[in-house]
């Protein structure tokens, strides 16, 4: 069965008079293990996608089903409470707290849930995969932001997601350290995560199992998975 289900979804953001409708029915169906790299022109609706995915926002219309849960006949608690179970999210901005160490950073959205017992250990061990054993103790400014970026991939994976969503995961890297985050996304599919990257990078589509396109808010099901993706 498929982990997420997006049917005729549809986003429209209102302002005053003014509506923009962002999403114009998107059919989208993302197995487990599956990496999805998410391509398209700037303002196309590639992060209102992910946010609805990612049960960060509602659709105005249209259903999304997330591990067979209806998202539209959630409360905003059940709803926020599905998608601390069961989304991780890695944004390009690292979202990273100035004030923490890597380790603390790591064990951050554990200590939200209820299960906080062995976060520390959890958070070294995924510093240690994304090969920051080294750098457990050091703070954000102290590290380059190659390094940033995989504190924040090691952070999203703490509460053991089924569902990944990246937003440019290797947007400010060089292209080793892209690889290396890339690797560690393939090692986190194998484990039956689906994965799904915003990305204008081709090292990420290269990878991907599948690329959907974005165009004006519609999935450009004429754009093969061999097309370039579109630059800015
Ligand atoms: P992309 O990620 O492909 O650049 P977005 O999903 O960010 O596209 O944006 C799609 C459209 O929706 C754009 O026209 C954008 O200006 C608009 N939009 C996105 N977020 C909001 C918001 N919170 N309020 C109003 N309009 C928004
Ligand atoms: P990368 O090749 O991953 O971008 P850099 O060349 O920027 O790494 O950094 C090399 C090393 O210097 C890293 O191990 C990092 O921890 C350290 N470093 C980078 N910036 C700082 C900083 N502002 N303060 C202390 N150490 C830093």
């Amino acid at each position: 069965a498929p982990l997420v289900v997006a049917r005729d979804v549809v986003k429209e953001y209102r302002s005053g008079d003014e509506t923009l409708r962002a999403l114009k029915g998107v059919d989208l169906e993302i197995r487990p293990g599956e990496f999805v790299a998410v391509v398209g022109p700037s303002g196309s609706g590639k992060s209102t996608l992910l946010n609805v995915l990612g049960l960060l926002d509602v659709p105005t219309s249209g259903r999304v089903e997330l591990d067979g849960t209806a998202v539209a006949d959630l409360s905003i608690a059940e709803r926020t409470r599905l998608r601390r179970e069961t989304v991780g999210f890695v944004f390009q901005s690292f979202h990273l707290v100035p004030t923490l160490t890597a380790t603390e950073n790591v064990m951050l959205p554990r200590l939200a849930g209820s299960d906080t017992s062995g976060a520390f250990d959890r958070a070294d061990g995924l510093l240690e995969s994304v090969g920051l054993d080294d750098r457990t103790d050091h703070y954000p400014d102290q590290l380059s932001g190659g390094q940033r970026q995989r504190v924040a991939v090691a952070r999203s994976l703490v509460n053991d997601p089924r569902l990944l969503l990246a937003d440019e995961p290797t947007g400010n890297l060089d292209q080793a350290t892209g690889r290396q985050v890339l690797d560690e996304f393939a090692g986190i599919a194998d484990d039956g995560v689906a994965i799904v990257a915003v990305t204008h990078d081709e090292q990420v589509t290269r990878f991907a199992d599948r690329v959907v396109t974005i165009v004006d808010g519609r999935i450009d099901v004429n754009a093969g998975d061999d097309s370039e993706p579109d630059a800015d």
